[in-house]
């Protein structure tokens, strides 16, 4: 068994709430064991200042930061190197499938806060901000979900937590992952055109083991993308039994 218990290709615990935010045009809060992340929409609105809009479509801002209490060393308040990359790609990932054509001059705003972080913010930022633009009724090709795969010891696991992200290097080498340190392969995937749209890696990995290591990623992907529909659809047909009551 893993560190919490789960068996090597099983997902932590996924708690989803559409609509969190009473002031945002769109929101979610998602919990994937306890990492913690809740993103806030704005938009489609007109771009002020008018020089930095495009006629052709609407530009997508993608702010992803952790809080300070996030985490067990204190973060300073304010962006740093990594919130900056993290902010980038995944707006990357969520451009693939917002049709930005559709708001031409326009600005969408993501903001995405960590409050508690326990390894894989980047992914659920991802789909903490999918959920809130969903909810806000912007336009999307297709929902994508994403998840972090990869290798603790000798094991191919699903969704590290940060012990096992620090493994063998913080964290002592036991008998069930076996000798070695970990390697956190980050993976959101579009299901419904079968693409990868964000791909990292932090460590080394042999190329069998990246693949087996990928294939684990994108079936836990596919789990995610169903709790995401199944969480949608409920949030929306308790809104319309609502209308219809009023
Ligand atoms: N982390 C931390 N302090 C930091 C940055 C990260 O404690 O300033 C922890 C946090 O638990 C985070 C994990 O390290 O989730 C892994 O961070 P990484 O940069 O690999 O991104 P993530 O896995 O969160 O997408």
């Amino acid at each position: 068994m893993r560190f919490d218990g789960r068996m090597d290709d099983e997902l932590r615990e996924i708690e989803i709430r559409i609509g969190y935010l009473d002031n945002a045009d769109g929101s979610a809060y998602y919990r994937q064991g306890n990492t913690v992340v809740v993103a806030g929409v704005y938009g489609p609105r007109l771009l002020h200042p008018k020089h930095l809009q495009d006629p052709k479509k609407a530009i997508l801002r993608v702010q992803y930061d952790m809080l300070t209490f996030s985490v067990p060393e204190r973060k300073k308040p304010g962006p740093t190197r990594r919130s900056i990359e993290l902010s980038k790609v995944i707006r990357k990932a969520l451009e693939s499938v917002i049709m930005l054509e559709e708001f031409p001059r326009s600005v969408i705003d993501v903001y995405i806060r960590v409050l508690n972080a326990d390894a894989g913010t980047r992914c659920a930022s991802i789909n903490a901000a999918i959920l809130a633009l969903a909810d806000a009724g912007i336009p999307m090709k297709s929902l994508i979900s994403a998840v972090a795969a990869g290798k603790v010891g000798q094991r191919i696991v699903l969704d590290l937590t940060k012990m096992e992200e620090d493994y063998g290097k913080f964290v002592p080498e036991n008998d069930y992952y076996g000798p070695g340190t970990a390697t956190d392969i980050p993976i959101a995937y579009n299901p419904l055109d079968d693409e990868i749209v964000l791909l990292q890696m932090d460590g080394e990995i042999e190329k069998e083991d990246f693949l087996k290591a990928m294939e684990l990623g994108i079936k836990g992907c596919k789990e995610i993308y169903q709790d995401m529909r199944k969480a949608i659809k409920k949030k929306y047909k308790v809104v319309s039994i609502e209308e219809n009551q009023g």
